[in-house]
């Protein structure tokens, strides 16, 4: 066998072989997936805008009148009238003196944490970050030290000892695995005093949390104090693409010292086109994110009634653990049979032993499709025998 036919068996064997599956049309709450239909719970298209008429109709006008390319990175020959004025439009969304585009989230994080962070300096994380960000503390060449999941007072002990001068605290505004909040008020108060920087990950909170969706960092009463905000338009905005949003100085200071944003090209018009209609129905929809919230309670409840333990999620990502990644996948599969796509999450996303079935809702999910769902993939559970039998107290 060769080398890599040797570690795809290996990945196979210990059931953390992965492998994509067709969908044939846009994403939606359902969806023809290996040409059933199925309902979606495992899109983060969370507002329903990738597939909006609006949107799609921006994207195509942005294509016509700027075309598909941006020809190269923006310091080159790439800044167009498209990219500015979302810029703007996104800045002001977030409550900040400028925002800067990324070609996506994984990008802006990588960049923003390696231009911020250096040698003899120090970035705090906490251990259950997206892998762009501890990718980006790869890349920055700052000693980088883990905290544990939204422990406040063990970050305040980390920072007292630490050997470098501290440069960063990072974290997740939404906890992309299990969808739990980080405490940002305490996180601020902490970085001020040590003399850090406060960075915070909103890929899954704009859309979802904080007034008309702002974020995290408004809902905490935040926006402008939080040093950097990063968001993504992939997700609640449908696009794709990513963007920063801080004071004139830091953003200044990113187009010139960030590398995805020196030496990658520049978002294509047509998905800045789409990400500036997303963010307009945003304001003028608020009701959408409202409808996103009360599709998870639905969700949530209906998980809990079925016997599932709940986690620490509030939000819209809704985890149910099951530990093994055989086990996960099992019930994946049974659940697809059953007619509920949502995908298992196993190492090396989320910690050895704490693979889940995690569900994303949708604002365009029916709560008659997420009590369904619930019941469905209850169901699966207990088939697999990992849920017992309900009692008659239910
Ligand atoms: C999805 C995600 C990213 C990456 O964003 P992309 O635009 O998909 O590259 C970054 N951070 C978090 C928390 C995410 O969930």
């Amino acid at each position: 066998m060769t080398d890599i036919a040797a570690r795809l068996e290996e990945l196979r064997e210990r059931g953390l072989y992965r492998r994509l599956r067709l969908i044939e049309g846009p994403q939606g709450p359902r969806v023809t997936l290996d040409g059933r239909e199925v309902l979606l719970l495992c899109s983060n298209d969370y507002l329903g805008l990738a597939a909006d008429r609006r949107v799609r109709e921006a994207a195509a006008e942005a294509a016509l009148r700027w075309g598909a390319g941006a020809g190269a990175s923006r310091l080159i020959s790439g800044t167009m009238a498209p990219h500015r004025e979302l810029e703007a439009a996104l800045a002001a969304f977030k409550g900040y003196d400028r925002a800067l585009l990324f070609g996506s989230g994984y990008l802006a994080n990588t960049g923003t944490i390696a231009a911020l962070a250096g040698p003899g300096e120090v970035v705090f994380s906490d251990e259950l970050n997206h892998a762009s960000i501890i990718d980006g503390c790869r890349l920055a060449r700052a000693e980088t030290v883990v905290y544990r999941h939204n422990d406040v007072e063990h970050l305040e002990s980390l920072l007292r000892s630490a050997t470098g001068k501290p440069a960063l605290v990072v974290t997740d505004g939404i906890f992309s695995m299990d969808g739990d909040v980080a405490p940002l008020a305490e996180l601020l108060d902490l970085a001020r005093r040590h003399g850090a920087r406060l960075m915070v990950d909103e890929a899954h909170a704009t859309g979802a949390l904080g007034p008309g969706g702002r974020g995290s960092v408004s809902a905490a009463g935040l926006s402008g104090e939080v040093d950097v905000v990063m968001g993504t338009m992939g997700k609640a905005l449908g696009s794709y693409g990513a963007y920063v949003c801080a004071n004139a100085e830091t953003v200044d200071y990113l187009v010139n010292r960030a590398r995805p944003f020196v030496f990658s090209t520049a978002p294509a018009p047509p998905i800045v086109g789409a990400a500036r209609a997303a963010l307009g129905i945003l304001e003028s929809e608020p009701e959408r994110v409202d409808r996103l919230r009360a599709n998870a309670r639905v969700l949530r409840e209906g998980l809990a009634a079925e016997g599932f333990l709940g986690g620490a999620s509030t939000t819209q990502i809704v985890p149910i653990e099951i530990g093994e990644a055989e086990a996960t996948m099992a019930l994946c599969e049974r659940a697809l049979e059953r007619g509920v796509f949502v995908q298992g999450i196993r190492p090396p996303t989320v910690p050895e032993g704490s693979s889940r079935l995690r569900f994303t809702v949708m604002a365009t999910h029916g709560p008659e499709e997420l009590c369904r769902a619930a019941r469905e993939v209850g169901a699966a559970a207990r088939e697999i025998g990992l849920l017992k039998a309900p009692t008659l107290a239910g």
